[in-house]
């Protein structure tokens, strides 16, 4: 996607780590040591379909095992190459760093357009593909868990979590071999909106420090504020849902693959998500202006841009055009290197990526140890929770009663402090608690220090740091 003159995906995610490394203090052995990437396996395979072999070309990368297991998606597009899961592996490095996830990091990609295939036809490829990196250990619950990415869901990691089940059947931690499963095979409440759902904790996140928006030209809060986004896939959809109707943020435009959709008094997301469901895009959706060049909606006023799709969509060709003041890397790589640059200097504040779609690998780390754990979380101390509180409310009520006091509870009181927290309230809240954590973690990096300019540099900073004692701890 990058234009004529600039770096490859991975380039860029090289020289965004040099700019930060610059400021560092690490010895040019260590530093070379956290930037490359350990190994890329790259496999070719066959499957008979309709009559005749297809021949698929996948990927596995590795780019740290500072920690293992290594963590990352698996992705099913077109355009999967060598250089592209390098560079996801190594953000995923950063990201599981910044999180505190303990992680490495990794990526996978497979060349293919499951748009063009059968459900059945799908479940061979993906089985096949999970074959074949399950037999080198490149997915296994102790060192290379993958995840669902751009063109893959439960769906898929259900057929792999299954694969690697029948492949190793006296591991009786199978199911901790890929997380983003269906609840009913291993997963874990509130995992499909994770990365969506952590898009909108950091936006709240930013919007707490009036210094923040200063630097952006925003004022307020959430309620209000006008939003575009690209990709209405799992993490976009999500996150303009969660926007729109928990905290009042009116979603005007929708790029997706086939087009964009305008909507300056805010679009129904669900109404435009059902549309893509059965139409499979957004063109002649009835109820906002169609836009055939979706693209340059990405130019538009708005207050907030969430780049949602894929990697380079901001690059050298458009980055002068852009008019948000905050843009929310919710993709991976949104913004090349170069259109970095240019935005910083227009005065525009980016949530870089590493931090601001880590939600995904944030709750898919809850699952994985939910999976070791073979216990939903909140089982045990749920009910336990409940009569305590419970406990509380009565003798409230009867010191209310005994002193003829005439204390009443306020309405849906009793019955939200009642409630435990089951095991969705207990992954929200350490979704939440991790994303102001490592918010914190970049703030103060980058209003602490002069030479720290931008937030992308602030979490760089960090992970990088992370990565760096956690190869000296070993010795390295
Ligand atoms: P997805 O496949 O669910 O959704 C991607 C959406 O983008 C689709 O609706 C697709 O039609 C649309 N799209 C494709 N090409 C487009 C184009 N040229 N212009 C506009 N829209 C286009 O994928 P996803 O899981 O939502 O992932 C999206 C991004 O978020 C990727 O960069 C991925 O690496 C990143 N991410 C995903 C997760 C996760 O948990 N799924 C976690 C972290 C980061």
């Amino acid at each position: 996607m990058a234009v004529m003159g600039e770096p490859s995906f991975r380039d860029s995610v090289d020289m965004m780590f040099n700019r930060a490394v610059a400021l560092m203090d690490l010895s040019p052995g260590l530093e070379q040591k956290i930037r490359v990437c350990n190994s890329t396996y790259t496999v070719r395979f066959g499957v008979r379909l309709r009559g005749k072999i297809e021949t698929f070309t996948g990927y596995r990368s590795v780019h740290s095992e500072h920690m293992e297991p290594v963590k990352g998606g698996i992705r099913f597009a077109m355009n999967v190459s060598q250089d592209e899961v390098e560079a996801l592996a190594a953000l995923m490095t950063y990201k599981c760093a910044l999180v505190e996830a303990p992680f490495g990091g990794s990526k996978g990609g497979l060349c293919i357009n499951p748009r063009d295939y059968e459900e059945h036809e799908l479940e061979q490829i993906t089985r096949r593909f999970a074959y074949e990196l399950i037999k080198r250990d490149l997915i296994n619950p102790s060192q290379n868990v993958p995840a669902p990415d751009m063109g893959t869901g439960e769906r898929e990691m259900a057929w792999i979590a299954d694969q690697y089940a029948r492949m190793n059947t006296t591991d009786i931690n199978a199911k901790a071999c890929v997380t983003g499963k269906p609840i009913s095979g291993g997963g874990i409440q509130g995992r499909v909106e994770a990365t969506g759902r952590g898009v909108q904790y950091a936006l709240r996140e930013f919007f707490r420090y009036p210094e923040e928006l200063a630097a952006c030209g925003l004022r307020g809060d959430l309620d209000g504020k006008t939003v575009i986004v690209q990709g209405l896939g799992n993490v976009g959809y999500h996150a303009a849902l969660f926007l729109s109707t928990e905290d009042g943020c009116k979603i005007t435009g929708i790029i997706e693959h086939d087009g964009g959709l305008w909507d300056e008094n805010g679009l129904d997301i669900r109404a435009v998500r059902d549309w893509m469901n059965t139409h499979g895009g957004v063109k002649d959706y009835p109820n906002a202006t169609y836009v055939a060049k979706g693209g340059v909606l990405l130019e538009s006023d708005c207050d907030i841009l969430i780049p949602a799709a894929m990697e380079g969509v901001i690059n050298l060709s458009n980055a002068d055009r852009i008019k948000a003041n905050l843009i929310i890397e919710a993709a991976n790589g949104p913004i090349t290197f170069g259109a970095d640059e240019i935005l910083r200097k227009k005065g525009i504040v980016i949530i870089p990526d590493m931090y601001a779609n880590a939600g995904g690998v944030t709750v898919s780390y809850f699952e994985w140890v939910k999976n070791l754990g073979h216990i939903r979380f909140g089982r045990m101390q749920r009910r336990q929770e409940e009569s305590r509180h419970q406990l509380l409310i009565d003798e409230l009520e009867r010191l209310s009663a005994d002193k003829g006091l005439g204390w009443t509870l306020s309405p849906g009181f009793k019955e939200t402090y009642l409630r435990g927290a089951g095991e969705l309230e207990l992954v929200r809240s350490g979704l939440d608690d991790t994303m102001r954590a490592a918010y914190q973690s970049m703030r103060e990096v980058w209003h602490g220090r002069n030479d720290v300019t931008d937030l992308r540099v602030a979490a760089y900073i960090v992970a990088i740091s992370r990565v760096a004692s956690s190869y000296r701890s070993k010795g390295l």
